[in-house]
């Protein structure tokens, strides 16, 4: 350990990956930190995004490929340990057509050399696989290893563990500047701190390039892609058993149809750069264009209950994944992925902690750190509700309707390490107002509680990181 740094490692950013790496370093002999800019963890990309859990993403010899690989048997292990849902649901790709069917093939050897499970399937394995497909498919390809895993309660999570075991998360600081001595970085400046670190891990997404120019490190390039999608009820959601992919394009992998861990299913997304990071607009003419395009793979998605639509940003550029150090900067690593930060989560954590180590971080692990985050005992998913009322009767008590989510899982998530500050914080831990009504009938409720727990009057309790309920 530097006995002259605040931290032996700081890392800058709360998304998936900044605190997948902070989980892992917090259950070794490191000092470690996290600043992210926000209120909240999962307040970007990692709020945002589909939550599969890909089995393959894409070209094979490729660290994210590797990292997916790593990553995927893991899932049972990784989300038993600390408590989010997860569900190996596999995925039917859908050809409807003779040319979608000859890059499915394309695909196929792809897969192949990734050396991932798949199954080439004919039109009628298709139907048989997953009935609520199009009958005007004409071939398919199941690939029985994806999953669906909730990315914010992950996020969340990983978080939470982390500071159990040590790591110090600092809310609300943006690093607005970096101090170098020679080559290295010295210390992150925030508006209220200056942090001193032994290595720096650059897990700020698209806000990495700004990060590695103020750090004088390489010149990165990221950029927002804005991804939209349509949210469905459970009442569809509970009829489809599978993920549907469409056909990739060279260019673009396309608009599918994504069952949530909640229940609900996801049509989208899209892809479409643009300059300002905190653009997350829907607008009506993409959204008709989500749906048409999702029908085309399922039509019934046509007469389902649409409840919300949502966007959100990958961190994308000139690079699909970096986890490297700089080539300028020797003490700053860099750690994003653009379109599946979310799948090599796992590896990617453990794949960090083994550059700093090479690179000099005396990391022995820590035998006596935690691995298992008690779960919080949920209604809607419990085996035996009567049980958990006995037990603890606030787990009777139901503030959201649509998602039986009972008022001990929200108190759950406004206390302990990393809690909730905010309304979204509630429903990003715990589902509250993700259901049909969407919060109108629970709003008050969360704010209730929220208010309550976080010391603040229920009129400006914060709804959002940035905003209050009544703003
Ligand atoms: C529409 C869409 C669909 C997707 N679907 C999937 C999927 O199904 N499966 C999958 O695996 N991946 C998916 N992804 C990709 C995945 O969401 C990202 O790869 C992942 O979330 C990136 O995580 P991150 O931690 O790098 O970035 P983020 O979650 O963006 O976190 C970066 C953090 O850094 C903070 N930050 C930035 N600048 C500063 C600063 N100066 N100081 C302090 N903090 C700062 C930000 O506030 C932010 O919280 C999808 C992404 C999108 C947008």
């Amino acid at each position: 350990m530097s006995p002259r740094s605040d931290y032996d490692v700081l890392i800058i950013g709360g998304g998936v990956l900044g605190t997948a790496v902070a989980e892992r370093l917090a259950r070794t002999e490191t000092r470690v930190g996290l600043v992210e800019a926000e209120n909240d963890v999962a307040e970007h990309a990692s709020k945002g995004n589909a939550g599969v859990a890909v089995s393959y993403y894409g070209a094979p010899g490729t660290l994210e490929t590797q990292l997916i690989n790593t990553s995927a048997p893991l899932w049972e292990e990784v989300c038993a340990r600390l408590d989010v849902p997860y569900r190996r649901i596999g995925g039917v790709m859908v050809a409807l057509d003779a040319a979608e069917a000859e890059r499915l093939e394309h695909t196929h050897q792809e897969v192949l050399a990734c050396g991932v499970a798949v199954q080439a399937l004919d039109a009628r394995q298709v139907l048989a696989r997953e009935p609520l497909v199009t009958p005007h498919a004409v071939a398919g390809l199941l690939l029985p290893d994806e999953g669906i895993v909730d990315p914010m309660r992950l996020t969340a999570a990983y978080a939470r563990l982390a500071a159990t075991n040590g790591c110090d998360f600092r809310f609300a600081e943006r690093v607005v500047g970096i101090e170098r001595d020679s080559d290295e970085v010295l210390a992150v400046i925030t508006p209220t701190s200056r942090l001193t670190a032994r290595f720096i891990v650059n897990a700020a997404g698209v806000g990495a390039a700004g990060i590695s120019r103020i750090a004088g490190g390489e010149p990165l390039v990221s950029r927002p892609r804005k991804g939209q999608y349509a949210v469905v009820d459970r009442a569809f959601g509970q009829r489809l058993s599978s993920i549907v992919f469409c056909t990739h394009l060279p260019d673009t992998k396309g608009t599918n149809v994504v069952p949530t861990t909640h229940g609900s299913v996801l049509l989208g997304p899209t892809a479409q750069d643009i300059e300002d990071p905190d653009d997350r607009a829907t607008d009506a003419e993409t959204i008709e264009s989500v749906v048409d395009r999702a029908a085309r793979l399922v039509p019934e998605v046509r007469d389902a209950y649409i409840m919300k639509t949502f966007a959100a940003n990958r961190p994308a550029g000139d690079e699909q994944h970096r986890l490297r150090f700089d080539t300028k900067v020797p003490n700053l690593l860099h750690c994003t992925d653009r379109s599946a930060g979310v799948s090599i989560s796992p590896a990617a954590a453990d794949y960090t902690l083994g550059l700093l180590r090479e690179a000099g971080l005396d990391a022995p692990d820590r035998p006596s750190a935690q691995r298992v985050l008690p779960p919080v005992p949920r209604l809607r998913t419990s085996e035996h509700p009567e049980r958990l009322i006995a037990e603890n009767p606030s787990s009777g008590m139901v503030v959201c309707a649509c998602e039986q989510v009972s008022s001990a899982e929200i108190e759950a998530a406004l206390t302990g390490p990393v809690p909730a500050t905010s309304v979204e914080g509630v429903r990003k831990r715990t589902g509250a107002g993700y259901g049909r009504c969407q919060g109108s009938l629970c709003l008050a409720g969360i704010s209730f509680m929220t208010a309550m727990n976080t010391g603040t009057d229920p009129a400006t309790v914060m709804h959002t990181t940035r905003g209050t309920v009544g703003s």
